[in-house]
């Protein structure tokens, strides 16, 4: 095993192999006939790829060079490691670093500037993989771990890794569903059940891409895994429907141009209202006096983080924040008190926290008149 490990190459082939397949098959099953992708979305996708594998190769080489140089005597150290130890020991590793790197791209506004090109895709496929900033990669902390644990003489660990992983990933980015017919038929729902609750399924992940939460779906901010969803599971992030999305990509996107998307902050996008464009600055919409108003029976996205302008609807906005929107059924037409400070402890309705906050702020009801957000539904 660890001999057919060491075959020169055999990551690249394994990697070009696995596209390959699953490209093919995408391609059979008519996916890129009625892309929505845009001339913007095939060079990002495509040139994302060689980014990722030239950044792969200068971390490596960064950190093999840096090792040498720095701490010689740790310098293939774990190489007598049995290949049943060491692949599990680095995949194990590399999946919960990037479980946390890809969450904290989710609720911290500076990262998530880096990977929000990953979720503008509004079509699903294989190389949705390899969308992400260059920044992104660069810094990303599994790449580094990967050069440490080569260093460390699990070189080839890492190569039977990643091809696991490569298998796993493009899988779930890919349009050929192949984990549907687990879900089809009862007697095989055993097996589903355990496959999903220790790999990421396509289902799983496209619920990550989907547009919004509230098709019952979705979970934009949530089902953050890779390639195992014992994370998701312990941390509370999973969300398990076996059923797929039917819209793809970000409540608002501005279009940016394809190099901003890649080299941000390097360069900066022009487009208006763009998270990505030069002085950028998130608003909140919040206003001291509840939105009283009639809905109709529906789903609605209720805005909890105050910075949606379609207040108090989500527009999208809480992307790079810690919140999410809370999804509202309402049964039948009714007059309902929407909270729109966003302190009520009985979320969506108001529970006069505003009167608290309006004491202990005698410009409130100055500021009220000003800042009232409009309802729009
Ligand atoms: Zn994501």
């Amino acid at each position: 095993m660890q001999e057919f490990l060491s075959t020169p190459n055999l990551d690249v082939y394994a990697v070009l192999g696995i596209l390959g397949f699953f490209g093919l098959l995408e391609f059979v099953l008519g996916h890129y006939f009625e892309t929505k992708r845009s001339v913007d979305d095939w060079i990002l996708e495509t040139l994302g790829f060689f980014v990722v594998v030239g950044t792969k190769l200068l971390l490596v080489s960064i950190v093999i060079f840096g090792g040498d140089y720095l701490f010689p005597a740790t310098s293939n150290i774990l190489e007598n490691w049995s290949i049943w130890l060491a692949i599990p020991f680095y995949l194990l590793i590399d999946d919960v670093a990037q479980y946390w790197y890809h969450r904290s791209a989710h609720e911290y506004e500076w990262l998530w500037k880096h990977h929000r090109v990953h979720h503008q895709a509004e079509d699903m496929g294989i190389f949705v993989a390899y969308r992400n900033s260059w920044v992104y990669y660069l810094i990303m902390p599994n790449l580094w771990w990967g050069g440490i644990a080569t260093y460390l003489g699990l070189g080839y660990a890492v190569i039977g890794g990643l091809i696991i992983k490569q298998l796993i990933v493009t899988s779930t980015h890919s349009t050929w569903k192949w984990d549907n017919f687990l879900y089809k038929h009862k007697i095989l729902h055993p097996i589903a059940w355990v496959v999903e609750h220790v790999f990421i399924t396509p289902a799983f992940h496209h619920a990550h891409h989907g547009k919004s939460q509230a098709d019952s779906i979705s979970d934009p901010n949530g089902n953050f895994g890779n390639t195992f969803s014992l994370w998701d599971q312990f941390f509370g992030t999973a969300k398990f429907t076996r059923q797929y999305p039917t819209e793809f990509g970000l409540m608002q996107d501005p279009r940016d141009p394809w190099y901003s998307q890649l080299l941000y902050p390097f360069i900066k996008s022009k487009k208006e209202g763009s998270e990505i464009a030069k002085g950028f600055k998130r608003e909140k919409h919040v206003g001291t006096e509840p939105l009283r108003t009639e809905l109709e029976a529906g789903t609605y996205l209720y805005c909890q983080c105050g910075f949606s302008s379609t207040q108090p609807f989500c527009n999208g906005s809480h992307q790079g924040s810690k919140y999410k929107p809370m999804v509202v059924e309402i049964e039948k037409k009714r007059k309902v008190s929407l909270c729109a400070c966003k302190m009520t402890k009985t979320p969506p309705y108001c529970d006069d926290s505003h009167l608290k906050m309006a004491s202990t702020n005698s410009n409130a009801s100055k500021q009220t008149k000003d800042s009232e957000p409009q309802l729009q539904a």
